[in-house]
């Protein structure tokens, strides 16, 4: 078996267990379905986003709504299909009125799925997106302002946090620093 096959197997074997899952408290807050992730499960680059919103929530599918077109289009610019990186979010099911999730929701999802997650596909980059990935995996408070685009070390993989793209959607002057973010954890996969 490939490793792509048996990472594939790892994560379906990860996610069964938990698509009804109500560990925390967003599961019983009206979500419609826990949003694993997607993508590469052998992706040397993975997108950690805040929660799903309706749009994923809806289709079970991470960032597919106008913030995951952004993404997906901001891909395209270097080449790369949405396909070849793994997406996923801090938190697996959508808060009420898209709040941020909270600090004991965030922990409770991370260590249950996405640490796990990261485990199997093993990126050698990840692109946290938004300052509530980047606090949900930290868990600490953060200025995203003055910590994008520099890249640190998580558990011994490279970080590389970024604005979220529906902050792009409403500063869209920003959209060339997304690109070069997304540049520059391009180049730390290499
Ligand atoms: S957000 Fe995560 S921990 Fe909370 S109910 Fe959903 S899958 Fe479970």
């Amino acid at each position: 078996m490939d490793s792509i096959t048996y990472k594939k197997q790892l994560l379906e074997q990860l996610y069964a267990p938990y698509k009804q899952c109500v560990h925390c408290p967003l599961g019983k807050l009206g979500r419609t379905h826990v949003v694993f992730g997607e993508g590469n499960p052998n992706a040397s680059l993975m997108f950690i986003g805040e929660a799903p919103g309706q749009e994923e929530d809806m289709q079970a599918r991470p960032f597919v709504g106008r913030s995951g077109k952004l993404l997906t289009r901001a891909l395209e610019a270097f080449g790369i299909s949405r396909e070849q990186v793994f997406i996923t979010n801090i938190v697996k099911c959508r808060p009420p009125n898209n709040r941020k999730p909270l600090p004991g929701e965030s922990k409770t999802c991370k260590n249950l799925l996405l640490l796990k997650q990261i485990k199997i596909v093993k990126p050698r980059v990840i692109c946290t997106l938004g300052a509530a990935a980047l606090e949900g995996l930290l868990e600490k408070e953060v200025k995203i302002s003055q910590t994008r685009g520099k890249a640190i070390v998580f558990d011994s993989i490279t970080l590389v946090p970024t604005y979220h793209p529906a902050y792009i959607l409403r500063n869209p002057k920003e959209l060339k620093t997304l690109i070069k973010d997304i540049e520059l954890a391009l180049s730390l996969t290499q």
